[in-house]
């Protein structure tokens, strides 16, 4: 019999989840990010589940979008960092997907790519702007003379992007400074424009955008159920709630789900230790299930003693040590626990983000560095 241990990608909610952004999105597009294998989703299944939904994709790099296209993915698809040599910018053109250039080498290499008559000129490009985020894009002020370059190049189709680093705080200096910016560059440019990722989406006050008419969102995270602003991160909020801030409070649910089986229980006495270290110490005789989950399978090792784990319908707190195959919990205080008792690591029932925070890190990463050794169980949309 093969270990308990798997994973779920209930595709049925990834479609929910799309309508549900669709209904916030009003009229405005959405590009829905699937890099990083959809967020650790799959992101063949993911995009054929989304495809009727979305206006467009975004990957982080070519050899993402020349996966989609042999996949049989024929919506646009925007590569965000754009091409790193000739033969992406080749292949990109080949694939007819949109670039987003960020820099004046890229440009560069575009232009020389052009002139030696390897492409004809693409028809959009995607020109990422640096407001403050401070990682890819060019300074707002070059952005008139970037385009005319463009412009002469054969492209007519040039639009606007930007990165918001601190988009779960609208209040922060860092998002104020960056949204001036955005609404200084982007005010009397005619071109189409995209601002928002998952978390802007979320808590941005509506209308924030200039141009909200022709504005792209781009969201990733919620896609697949992610929490990003901390009221949802407190539990579940309705969807469609505008709260006193007219900020859009929502919730979309987990796609995925990490669950389990007990495989063994043991009683302890008061003093003895669980785990690697014995760095937990039990301060009354306690009842411990094991669970075959460890770092090995995607789980964090550094998930401290109290991380919550769902263990027949109750949290339980980890106790311990994560080991590479296995993990220990407290179920003193669960009743009808025993052998075979199904175990939740993350999903509907425990939201990964709360998981994370035990573990130092965001559910991103979880997410995004589940190994294969984790069976998938894909669940289809039957519409
Ligand atoms: C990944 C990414 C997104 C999506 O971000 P989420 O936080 O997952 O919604 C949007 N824009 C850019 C440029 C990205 O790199």
């Amino acid at each position: 019999m093969p270990r308990p241990t798997h994973l779920t990608i209930d595709l049925r909610v990834l479609v929910a989840n799309a309508l549900t952004i669709r209904g916030l999105a009003k009229n405005r597009n959405i590009m829905a990010a699937v890099k990083a294998n959809a967020y650790g989703h799959g992101m063949m299944p993911c995009a054929e589940a989304l495809e009727p939904l979305v206006d467009a994709f975004a990957v982080a790099v070519c050899e993402e979008a020349t996966q989609l296209r042999s996949a049989g993915i024929s919506k646009p698809i925007l590569v965000l960092e754009g091409p790193f040599d000739k033969a992406d910018i080749i292949e990109l053109a080949h694939l007819e997907c949109w670039m987003a250039v960020h820099s004046f080498e890229q440009i560069t290499k575009l232009q020389t790519t052009i002139a030696e008559g390897a492409i004809v000129p693409p028809r959009v490009i995607w020109l990422k702007v640096d407001t403050g985020m401070h990682r890819l894009g060019v300074s707002p002020q070059d952005v008139p003379s970037i385009t005319q370059i463009l412009r002469s190049l054969g492209i007519n189709d040039v639009r606007l992007m930007t990165h918001l680093a601190y988009a779960e705080s609208p209040e922060s200096p860092l998002t104020q400074r960056q949204l001036q910016r955005w609404n200084r560059v982007t005010k009397g440019f005619t071109g189409q424009v995209s601002l928002m990722n998952s978390a802007g989406l979320t808590n941005l006050p509506d209308g924030q955008n200039a141009q909200a008419s022709e504005d792209w969102l781009r969201p990733g995270y919620m896609l697949y159920g992610g929490a990003i602003d901390s009221v949802a991160l407190e539990g579940p909020v309705p969807t469609g709630v505008a709260d006193s801030n007219h900020t859009v409070s929502y919730t979309t649910r987990a796609v995925m789900e990490l669950n389990s089986r007990v495989m063994a229980i043991r009683s302890i006495d008061a003093g003895e230790t669980v785990g690697y270290g014995g760095r937990w110490q039990a301060s009354r005789r306690s009842r411990i299930a094991t669970i075959p989950v460890g770092y090995g399978d995607g789980y964090p090792r550094t998930a401290d003693s109290g991380t919550p784990v769902i263990v027949n319908g109750m949290r339980c707190p980890l106790v311990g040590r994560v080991s590479m195959d296995m993990i220990t919990v407290d179920v003193t205080d669960c009743s009808d626990v025993n052998v075979d008792s199904s175990v939740q690591l993350w999903g509907q029932q425990l939201a990964v983000d709360e998981v994370a925070r035990h573990a130092g890190t965001i559910g991103y990463e979880l997410l995004t560095r589940l190994p294969e050794r984790l069976p998938r169980h894909i669940l289809v949309s039957d519409i």
